[in-house]
This record gives C-alpha cells, sequence and structure tokens, in this order.
C-alpha cells in the first residue's frame, strides 16, 4: 500500500516542515496546544476540538521524519535539528532525500512491518518523471505514473534501460490502467506526488509532472537516485529515528549542481554568495515550465517593484522581466492540491531583480543570517524594499 496523509498538504510545504522542525527541537510536541500550533505554522486547526495537535499532526511529522516516539515522549530526530537551522538544508537536498527513504509501507503508520522486498514509490515517481523526460521530453501524468508503479512491481531501484522501457510513450495507455485497488490509495499516491514536486525543477501543471533541466543534468540526478537501505528495524519509531540520522551522509550523494543555473552568472548578477542555499531559489526563477505557466495565467511586462512597465520601454520586444521567488532562499515553491502555486511569484525587471539580491545579502549579513528563518520574513524585507521604491517615487 502507497499510503499517505491525505488532506494536510499545506502542512508538507518546506516552510512549514521547517517549523514543525523548530517546534520538535524545541519540546515535546505533545505539550504544544492548538493555539501554539495555530501561531507556530499560521495553519488553521481543522480537526475534531478533542484532538491533540500531536494526535492530528503525528503523521505528518512521522512521515517527514521530523520526530519520534519514544516511552511516551516526542523526540526531534537529528533531521529536524539540521531542518531548524536557518539555511542548513535546502528544499532539494530535503525532498530528494525523502523521496529516497520513504518505502511503501511505511513506518509512520501503525502496521509497519520491516519488507522483505522494500519499494520506494516515490523514488520510483522521479526517476520514471526523470526517464520519460529523458528519453522522449514528455511529461508524465500522475495517473501515469502511479499506473506504471503498480502494473510494473519495480521498487524504483531499476537501471535507466529498465525504466526507459515501461516509459516509452507507446506503453502510456497501457500503464495508465494500473490496478488502483482502493480509491483512497490513489488520493493518497497523488498527494505524495505533489508534495515532492515542490523540487525546485518540477512544476504540476493540470495534473501532468514537468521538468526543467536540460538532458545531462537530468540524467546525472537519475544515475543518482538511489535507495537509503536497510537494515531495518522491527519497531516503527526506531526506523524514523534510524532513516533521519542517515541524512547527513546520504544528502551529497546527488548531485543539485544543475548545470543550467550558473552560479558565476549568478553571483555577477548580485546574488549572495556561498552557493548552496541560493542554488533552490535560482533554480526556481530560471524553471521554464514555472515561467511559462506564470505569463500564461499572469500576462504582464510591468515590474512589480519599479512600476515600468518593459514593453512599452523596450517596444521591439515582448517583455523584458524575470520571475522574483519571494519564499526564503533554501525553499522550494508551494505544492497545492492542483498543482504548483504562482503566489509566491512576483514579475519584476533584471535592474530590480539584482537590486532585491542585493538588499537581501546586506540584510542577512547585517542580521548575521544565512537565510530567511520564513515566508513571513521573507515578506517583510521583499515588501520593506517596495516601501523603499514607491517612497522615492514620491519626490518626482
Ligand atoms: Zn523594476
Ligand atoms: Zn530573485
Amino acid at each position: 500500500m502507497w499510503r499517505w496523509d491525505q488532506g494536510h498538504l499545506p502542512y508538507f510545504q518546506f516552510d512549514t516542515i521547517r517549523r514543525l522542525s523548530e517546534l520538535v527541537v524545541a519540546s515535546d510536541f505533545k505539550t504544544y496546544d492548538k493555539n501554539d500550533l495555530f501561531n507556530y505554522t499560521g495553519l488553521e486547526f481543522r480537526a475534531p476540538a478533542t484532538h491533540t495537535p500531536w494526535r492530528n499532526y503525528a503523521r505528518v511529522i512521522k512521515l517527514c521524519l521530523l520526530a519520534y516516539e519514544n516511552n511516551n515522549r516526542i523526540l526531534p530526530t537529528r533531521l529536524a535539528n539540521l531542518i531548524s537551522q536557518p539555511g542548513r538544508v535546502t528544499c532539494d537536498e530535503y525532498f530528494h532525500f525523502l523521496v529516497r527513504a520513504f518505502t511503501d509501507s511505511s513506518p509512520a503508520f501503525g502496521n509497519w512491518k520491516p519488507p522483505d522486498n522494500p519499494r520506494y514509490p516515490l523514488l520510483f515517481s522521479l526517476k520514471y518523471v526523470l526517464s520519460k523526460y529523458i528519453v522522449s521530453g514528455l511529461p508524465a501524468t500522475i495517473a501515469e505514473i502511479i499506473g506504471a508503479y503498480l502494473s510494473s512491481g519495480y521498487s524504483g531501484d531499476e537501471t535507466d534501460e529498465e525504466f526507459i522501457r515501461i516509459s516509452q510513450p507507446l506503453n502510456t495507455n497501457e500503464q495508465a490502467t494500473g490496478n488502483i485497488q482502493h480509491e483512497d490509495e490513489y488520493r493518497q499516491a497523488a498527494e505524495s506526488i505533489r508534495v515532492i514536486s515542490q523540487i525546485s525543477y518540477l512544476t504540476i501543471v493540470s495534473n501532468s509532472v514537468l521538468i526543467s533541466l536540460d538532458a545531462a543534468d537530468a540524467r546525472e540526478i537519475f544515475d543518482s537516485l538511489n535507495p537509503i537501505i536497510g537494515p531495518f528495524s522491527n519497531n516503527r519509531n526506531t526506523e524514523i529515528e534510524r532513516l533521519a540520522s542517515l541524512y547527513a551522509c546520504a544528502v551529497d550523494d546527488v548531485n543539485l549542481d544543475y548545470k543550467n543555473t550558473s552560479l558565476d552568472e549568478t553571483i555577477s548578477s548580485g546574488f549572495i554568495e556561498g552557493g548552496k542555499i541560493e542554488r533552490t531559489h535560482i533554480t526556481i526563477e530560471r524553471n521554464k515550465n514555472l515561467i511559462n505557466e506564470f505569463f500564461r495565467l499572469k500576462p504582464t511586462s510591468i515590474c512589480d517593484l519599479c512600476g515600468n512597465d518593459t514593453s512599452r520601454m523596450y517596444p521591439w520586444t515582448d517583455r523584458i522581466i524575470d520571475l522574483h521567488h519571494i519564499l526564503p532562499l533554501s525553499s522550494g515553491t508551494r505544492a497545492e492540491a492542483h498543482g504548483t502555486s504562482l503566489d509566491d511569484l512576483v514579475a519584476i525587471c533584471p535592474s530590480c531583480h539584482r537590486a532585491v539580491h542585493r538588499f537581501y545579502h546586506t540584510w542577512l549579513t547585517q542580521n548575521n543570517k544565512r537565510d530567511f528563518d520564513n515566508k513571513d520574513e521573507s515578506v517583510m524585507v521583499y515588501g520593506s524594499i517596495r516601501q523603499n521604491i514607491y517612497a522615492e517615487r514620491q519626490w518626482f
């Protein structure tokens, strides 16, 4: 059974996972009440009044490998400790690890038994999407991925030839008819694919998972994706602790230094130095599918900061405008029920974009930080740049 925790998508957003990590590190999660949770995550508590936050979100927290139970206490994993440090773990590093660690069935659920032949449904999903893209350049639909998982019987650790065999466009119809036993299972599987679409080079548009990488980068990532293996523990809590403790040595297995995200260009245009945490950010801002989707739904040539209409200034062009991602530098795009959220992106002109990242750099340095703590902080800093520019314009 490919189970997930359906209906809690906002809790799986990387920015929220970061806050949940801070919570599990600060205190026993069982000591928190609904108001604590609301104040900290900003997310409404929709469970019945009799439910405690732990009862309601234990699955989210365990699926994310943030905490485990020991003698009736909730203890943070080593992974939660790392995520709670600003700028320490990027969205891409985290989700590539989770994809490699998540098994069917999972120790997040009560019926855990160490599997004899473990299957890795999220690893399968990512490798399926990558191999189909490498071979044909085509995106895969969520239904097709789930169908291929069920009908192939693959574990997720198969070779490129094996994946290419099942992801040929000709086989697509056959795959989609894979036997999905329960509607519930399908919904849960689909939601877990939406969760990993927070990876910076993925975009979900109307149930299709699109990739924005060049083929060589896609190939390199495919080749480096291996499962996090056993020995599995009989005890589900010990198993969660074990998996999470492997993060630090497994994180460098996957090379996330996408070549199409040239850091030279990044640094010369005023982005902060240091490499790792801004890589996710820049990849999102250059994600071609995301850019196309953004301008398809919100066609504009006007800069959100200086208000210049770039198509009037430069009438021989369509628009000269960048996408800026407002969330913390290490965060991915948010996943929503129908696809990738465009709400955290703004269209700004290249000059303002440079200026924004210079401002970020200065602000973070002055505040002795490597990254913004969370979404609110990044929105606040972006807002103050905007105010500055508007105040300046009053003089003209
Ligand atoms: Zn501008
Ligand atoms: Zn930007």
